[in-house]
């Protein structure tokens, strides 16, 4: 028989951010497929978290199935120093035509993590000014749990408390106040500005996510501040990294989150949903002159090599996941679950204990004012057929937008709502 929770994994497996005293309990899945993942004891849930944000076309997609049984019979792995193959080249062509026009270069890493290295190892070459080696950003963001990453996620509610002098001291910059939607204000740029007024000489990039923060409070700002990001960034020859990890793929309504501020960064990073969550895969491009700098700088080529880069089986995914998507009708498909999501979440603004209900794209979030007891909350979610999993003060959904029904989408917005009314919780 099947256990539901499983004695092993609790004793001896890490989860993320998991302690081993008296760890969350874990729900053991045995079947994934289309917008439902089926439990160990037969019961199903309906997903409302893509795996975060990556598994936009659904569990075990027949499509993308297909492309990876056809390459794995030809071939799943070689190195890609000094060999090459068509999936990495297919991809290349692919993402190119979709990023923005000034990209021109791709480096193909293992993760998102690891993109955000290589994007902050390629500023640094490019600037190639041993002064100019720091790093800024803004609070609330998340750029992922490797060294680097970690020392740009946000101060508070990312890892420096618990590794501290371990790592760099970047320059933080408030967090755009203004809403996606709201009336933009120039002061809200006034923290970004002053840093970089004050500190550009030290200073090889910014990096950021563009109008979504995801993990580091799922807070939707405003376009304006990418334009004004963009224009000081030129002006004193600092490079633009936009982190599309989360955003990238549709997810917010657009492609890319960059068209809607019509901002082109200098390094862009790509991960999660590139393979529409079926594999571990990330990018990140840059545009020539980016790669101009790099090669005539002091190393003159890109000091950086993993194993696994460009896998050609994650390529090959990668390719069905995109051409998946852009073949589909994708932004009504996100235009009609966000306005779903728009009415059915609305009545949580009147709880007493929200602070406020937003939505953009395929995001939902409810913010409450305290932060959510996570281990009643998911047996509660479990127990009525759902999976979401909040974090923090967030509890939010982003359901694998491509493959969710109008039904379940209600039931997942609808148990969200119940689950987080004082009235029905007392
Ligand atoms: C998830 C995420 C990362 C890290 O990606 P991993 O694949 O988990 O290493 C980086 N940046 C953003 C914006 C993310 O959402």
């Amino acid at each position: 028989m099947n256990n539901l929770h499983d004695n092993f994994d609790r004793e001896h497996l890490w989860h993320p951010y998991t302690s081993t005293h008296n760890p969350l309990p874990t729900f053991k899945i045995t079947d994934a497929k289309g917008a439902e993942l089926t439990l160990a004891d037969g019961r199903k849930l309906i997903d409302g978290m893509s795996s975060w944000w990556c598994v936009i076309h659904g569990y075990s997609h027949p499509v993308l199935i297909e492309a990876a049984k056809k390459q794995i019979e030809n071939f799943s792995h070689v190195m890609f120093g000094g060999l090459t193959h068509e999936p990495a080249i297919e991809l290349g062509k692919l993402l190119l035509s979709i990023l923005p026009p000034s990209m021109n270069h791709i480096f193909y890493a293992d993760s998102g993590s690891v993109a955000t290295e290589v994007a902050m190892k390629m500023a640094i070459q490019a600037q190639n000014n041993p002064k100019r080696t720091n790093f800024l950003t803004i609070r609330n963001g998340y750029h992922g749990d490797t060294w680097n990453a970690m020392s740009v996620c946000d101060p508070v509610t990312g890892m420096h408390g618990a590794f501290g002098p371990a790592l760099p001291i970047r320059y933080f910059a408030d967090a755009p106040q203004v809403p996606f939607d709201g009336e933009w204000k120039p002061e809200d740029f006034d923290s970004m500005k002053k840093i970089i007024e004050d500190n550009h000489a030290n200073i090889a990039a910014v990096i950021l996510e563009p109008i979504v923060q995801g993990a580091g409070g799922m807070r939707f700002y405003h376009p304006q501040y990418l334009r004004e990001l963009r224009a000081i960034c030129n002006k004193y020859d600092i490079v633009l990294i936009f982190d599309e990890i989360a955003t990238g793929f549709g997810r917010t309504g657009k492609l890319f989150a960059w068209e809607h501020a019509g901002v082109e960064p200098d390094i862009m990073l790509l991960g999660k949903s590139i393979t529409g969550g079926f594999m571990t895969f990330a990018a990140v491009a840059a545009t020539a002159e980016i790669a101009e700098k790099i090669s005539s700088g002091s190393a003159g080529v890109m000091m950086h090599g993993p194993t696994f880069m460009g896998n050609p089986l994650a390529c090959a995914v990668a390719i069905a996941s995109t051409r998946l998507l852009l073949q589909s009708d994708w932004k009504n498909k996100i235009a009609h679950i966000e306005s779903i999501m728009r009415e059915r979440l609305a009545p949580a603004s009147d709880f007493e204990n929200v602070q406020d209900v937003r939505v953009l794209g395929g995001i939902g979030v409810i913010q409450l004012k305290e932060d959510v007891d996570l281990a009643s909350f998911q047996e509660k979610c479990v127990d009525k057929g759902v999976w979401i999993r909040p974090f923090g003060k967030n509890a939010y959904i982003m359901p694998p937008f491509m493959a969710i029904s109008d039904e379940q989408l209600f039931k997942l917005c609808d148990t969200l709502v119940e689950l987080v009314d004082p009235s029905q919780n007392a």
